[in-house]
């Protein structure tokens, strides 16, 4: 049996967050009425003209700046012919061969791929080279009910940011990694809120397999109406397999559309190369080319510091394990709360503020179902109680029990909570050294026993200490004092 390549690009569309629609003042909401956002521009009225939406463009330009892209002195926008039924005006503007952003890449994040290939990463640290990004327009919204159709065009003329990669993808499991990486780039430059569930991020899969050693590419095969991340795994997946069956019995594969069904999780014909659709892109002549330089000068002090630019300085600066980094860099609000944290004590060791929020904070966040942005408890507050435990003053597990006391009655101080239940520990080296001087005397077989090398007898020591001061006694000092005197 011949073994086949298998060639994955992705066209993303992602919706922009503006206020208001790309060629006309409309709002962009979701959830209202239907049809009570329109005017004769997104309604496509003849004679209603479009009128750039500025916020649209900036926002379009500083995806182009995080993905490493270029965007040309010049740009321009054209429009797309075709007949939809969303779409009266019967031609879409969009971007043909001067877009926004041409080149760049989205870093695969090790923790985008899907959890259970997290150990086994094909190529660690891979960059899915882009094409190019585009702005255009969205088109209204058809639902199909019986024997009607009902449209609504709130969602027409909304800016949509067409992202388009090379055919550089390996795998299923690739695709996935390239999709939620590329969500939490959008997410950290506050472009698009890129949820897929929400349909505020589509897209399209275009696959082709290739004998081994064959330098051309197989035919392409686009899948559309892919709405989650986990839908894209599962289509590739059905598809490779198709596919190979297919050229296993010898089928020549021809260019061709396909729908994914989730439901029943395969893919179906919608058309073949036959009616590919000629779009003959033409100039919008209601829209003037557009000199970029400005555009890209106010908008490149924004650019964010992004996911894995934030995970090495967490490495290189605080110590972090990178697995560590990686999940307190996912989020920008969880970054910005360990950061806060690590400001508050810096007598701490990072590392340990880490744990905390990762163990603790967010084990404590989930049970309650909680997100970081909803936190009770201030950085400052778990800075405080973490550097209370790493002095010695309370055990380990006494700052557990602060800290859930501390969730529980949000606004309390640790050092308030201490007191209340008397955690606080014996530091006093003086009644501790008459307490180990007792202890001793009263014990002279088993000093013996520590003297001929029982380290074991040591503990026995720890432990009747413990007891006799009700587990108040600070352990180090404790620990410190044992050995000066036995050892
Ligand atoms: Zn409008
Ligand atoms: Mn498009």
């Amino acid at each position: 049996m011949p073994k086949y390549i298998v060639t994955i690009g992705l066209e993303v569309h992602a919706q922009l967050k503006t206020q208001s629609k790309m060629f006309c003042p409309c709002p962009v909401e979701y959830g209202s009425e239907p049809n009570t956002h329109t005017c004769p521009t997104c309604l496509g009225l003849p004679g209603a003209l479009p009128v750039l939406n500025e916020g649209a463009i900036e926002k379009t330009v500083l995806t182009g700046l995080m993905l490493g892209c270029t965007t040309p002195p010049l740009v321009k926008w054209d429009r797309k012919n075709y007949f939809y039924p969303d779409m009266p005006k019967n031609y879409q503007i969009t971007q043909f061969d001067l877009p926004l952003c041409i080149g760049g890449g989205v870093p695969l994040y090790d923790l985008a791929y899907p959890k259970d290939v997290q150990k086994n990463i094909p190529n660690p640290g891979k960059v899915v080279k882009l094409t190019r990004i585009h702005l255009e327009e969205d088109v209204a919204k058809s639902t199909h009910h019986d024997k009607f159709t009902t449209i609504d065009f709130n969602r027409a003329g909304t800016p949509l940011m067409e992202i388009v990669s090379d055919p550089d993808i390996d795998s299923a499991e690739e695709a996935f990694a390239y999709l939620s990486s590329l969500r939490q780039i959008l997410v950290y430059g506050g472009v698009s809120d890129a949820d897929m569930e929400k349909g505020q991020m589509r897209c399209d899969v275009n696959i082709s397999l290739r004998p081994e050693g064959q330098t051309e590419l197989g035919a392409k095969i686009e899948l559309k109406n892919l709405n989650s991340i986990a839908a894209v795994r599962r289509a590739i997946h059905f598809e490779t397999a198709r596919q190979t069956e297919a050229l296993d019995r010898g089928e020549v594969l021809l260019q061709s559309t396909r729908r994914w069904d989730d439901d029943r999780g395969e893919t179906t014909l919608m058309r073949s190369k036959e009616d590919a659709h000629d779009y003959r892109y033409f100039p919008d002549p209601d829209l003037l080319p557009l000199h970029t330089a400005d555009i890209l000068a106010r908008v490149t002090p924004s650019l964010p510091e992004l996911p894995h630019q934030k995970r090495a300085r967490f490495t290189n600066d605080y110590g972090c394990s990178a697995y560590d980094a990686d999940v307190l860099a996912s989020e920008q609000s969880l970054a910005a709360y360990y950061e806060a944290a690590v400001a508050a004590q810096p007598a701490v060791a990072p590392k340990k503020l880490a744990n905390w929020v990762l163990n603790d904070l967010l084990g404590a966040l989930n049970d309650a179902s909680l997100t970081i942005t909803d936190c009770p408890l201030p950085a400052t507050a778990l800075a405080q109680l973490v550097a209370i435990v790493e002095s010695g003053k309370i055990s380990g597990s006494q700052g557990k029990e602060v800290f859930a006391a501390m969730l529980a009655t949000p606004g309390t101080d640790p050092e308030t909570i201490i007191k209340e239940k008397g955690f606080e520990q014996v530091s006093d080296t003086g009644a501790l050294e008459a307490m180990v001087d007792e202890i001793l005397a009263a014990n002279p077989d088993k000093v013996a026993e520590v003297k001929s090398g029982n380290e074991k007898a040591m503990n026995w020591f720890t432990g009747q200490l413990m007891k006799a001061s009700k587990g108040k006694a600070n352990p180090k000092i404790l620990s410190d004092l044992l050995r000066s005197k036995l050892l």
